[in-house]
């Protein structure tokens, strides 16, 4: 019975609704979804499935995806095997800027269904063993919000230094205007984005209490953790910059005490456009702990520029400037998320190289990098996209996959800005592409239309059914990699493969061992592996299960298929597990 998740979930529920976190001082009453049990290492674990709602499934039929449809696609996600959902903006918005303009933290958007039917999702995920995790913007609200509308009417009232207004405009670094003078109030307020998005004012204690009163209440009501999207600008100093103060970092331990003290085993996600060394630093220390997991927003670039260039060095360059962090800690590893390939964390040469290679249309860029899904970005190549797919599955971090991008989605670059990248998900072949019974004309955002990528192409009903789709591929790869102690959590070691094109490595743990090539050439290649410390091995490749040739005293010598790869478990020695 304690193996049952039903029982687990329900057990759990019954304290909750019960009132356990109730009494506590700044808790909200209120329903609340059914918890699951406590795992502190959860996020070391898990890989991350990112969801834009009104883009996956329709249940009420009115063109929007939905949590209703949402829920009777949670059968499709444990089948595929992700453990933790990431919800982009659910919260109540005029959709300026695709909910990253929140205009009511507390109030999930009623497109999107009720609260009710929000914590029904939730449940229902977490009978499955499926968490469940918010993006959720902390540095600005929409200009509509409540408190931004009274700040600009009463600037000596509750909210009239909830944002950051002065006098008169500035100049700024980077040649934007980040100064708009709202006539209302008579005085300029800052926005580190769009003009629809005044950065609220992190030095007012108000506004401190009040983000963690909204992080309070989504996880009274049951959310496992928070994308913290925007983390890095919360404070902003005149001639300092506004990225990566020491105010900030204050500010994320304390919003990391107050999670720690009052719930068990919730997430804090940071999300930084850093180099390694730069991002570890919204890890905090182990004294002062901020984000249990920060992206790993420098090795997607690094894996798009070694495609192209044939050779496994930006990856293994990055990869060597990643230094250890602490046991309790982890990245989150992409190749997509819902928004560009970001340009912003490589140099101008590189910069140059990719939009070259990846954006031959001037249409394909935004201001800050290319609006492309994985599958087109790869030419719609199937072993390309194989290969990334099992890097990111094997490299170190948790990994998150971009809803559709296993089944080899496209864009529909029709659409303006990133919007070409949030396309309905591709379920079936009919004309609403299985995600809504609304007629085409009435769906909230078009389908992909490119003869390649139409839903008539690419779609989850059929690559269910093909003997050998991208979709089977990828969950084999999830599958192998959630049963592998040592593809999930084991450490890192490079190993030299004599092959500028091949990327060789090990993921261990102190009784298991993964062997990971990967060929960034499009011709097959031969390798040369120093292994001579696992002489009388036998690796087993683990999608077939297939032994290959006794590791020897020599190196051991590999060939590859171009952008083939390989997992090898070298836990058994000849005749016998070791
Ligand atoms: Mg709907
Ligand atoms: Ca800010």
């Amino acid at each position: 019975m304690r193996n049952d998740p039903d029982q687990r979930v329900s057990h759990a529920a019954g304290q909750r609704l019960a009132g356990r976190h109730a009494s506590e001082p700044g808790a909200t009453a209120g329903p609340a979804a059914a918890e699951l049990p406590p795992d502190p290492d959860w996020h070391r674990r898990t890989i991350f499935y990112e969801i834009r709602v009104r883009s996956f499934a329709d249940g009420n039929g009115d063109g929007i995806g939905d949590f209703a449809g949402l829920t009777e696609r949670l059968d499709y996600l444990q089948w595929l095997g992700v453990g933790t959902l990431v919800l982009t903006p659910i919260y109540d918005s005029p959709l300026e800027d695709d909910g990253h303009d929140t205009s009511d933290f507390h109030r999930v958007h009623p497109d999107l269904g009720t609260l009710d039917e929000f914590l029904d999702f939730v449940t229902a995920a977490h009978r499955r063993g499926i968490r469940v995790m918010l993006d959720l913007v902390l540095n600005h609200t929409s200009r509509q919000h409540r408190w931004f509308q009274e700040s600009r009417r009463d600037p000596t009232g509750r909210y009239g230094d909830f944002y950051v207004w002065q006098e008169a405009s500035e100049p700024s670094a980077d040649g934007d205007d980040h100064w708009t003078l709202d006539r209302v109030r008579g005085q300029y307020y800052w926005h580190r984005f769009g003009v629809c998005e005044p950065d609220l004012n992190f030095d007012s204690d108000d506004v401190q209490q009040a983000m963690i009163d909204v992080l309070r209440y989504w996880l009274d009501r049951g959310v496992d953790g928070f994308r913290l999207v925007t983390a890095p600008y919360l404070y902003e100093r005149v001639g300092v910059g506004g990225e990566g103060l020491d105010e900030t970092h204050t500010y994320l331990h304390r919003l990391r005490r107050e999670v720690d003290e009052h719930y068990t085993g919730r997430l804090l996600l940071g999300w930084a456009d850093r180099w390694p060394s730069g991002a570890s630093e919204y890890f905090g220390s182990a004294e002062r702990p901020e984000c249990g997991v920060v992206l790993y927003t420098s090795l997607m670039p690094r894996i798009f520029l070694g495609m192209r260039q044939e050779t496994h060095y930006p990856v293994s360059e990055v990869l060597s400037e990643t230094t250890r962090i602490r046991d309790d800690c982890q990245w989150a590893s992409f190749l997509r998320n819902g928004d560009e390939l970001s340009l912003e964390n490589v140099g101008e040469n590189d910069r140059a190289y990719l939009r070259n290679m990846y954006a031959p249309s001037p249409r394909m860029l935004t201001d800050s990098g290319i609006r492309r899904r994985l599958a087109p970005l790869l030419d719609g190549d199937r072993s390309q996209l194989e290969l990334c797919m099992a890097l990111l599955l094997s490299l170190p971090g948790s990994p998150v996959l971009y809803y559709g991008d296993e089944i080899g989605m496209g864009e529909n670059l029709a659409l303006p800005d990133c919007a070409a990248i949030r396309t309905p998900m591709q379920w079936t072949a009919d004309r609403g592409a299985g995600f809504s019974t609304a007629e085409p004309d009435n769906l909230a955002s078009p389908l992909v239309v490119s003869p390649a990528y139409a839903p008539a192409v690419v779609n989850v009903e059929s690559q269910r059914v093909e003997r050998r789709s991208v979709l089977k591929t990828v969950r084999g790869l999830v599958q192998t990699r959630r049963k592998s102690e040592a593809l999930t959590i084991g450490a890192f070691e490079p190993v030299a493969s004599h092959n500028a094109a091949v990327l060789a490595y090990l993921r261990r743990t102190r009784t298991s061992a993964v062997l990971c090539l990967a060929n960034f050439s499009q011709y097959a290649q031969a390798a040369a592996l120093s292994l001579e410390e696992f002489a009388g091995r036998q690796p087993i490749e683990m999608s077939g299960h297939t032994r290959f040739a006794l590791i020897g005293a020599d190196e051991y010598p590999v060939t590859l298929s171009g952008h083939g790869f390989f997992w090898f478990d070298l836990a058994e020695t000849a005749g016998g597990t070791a």
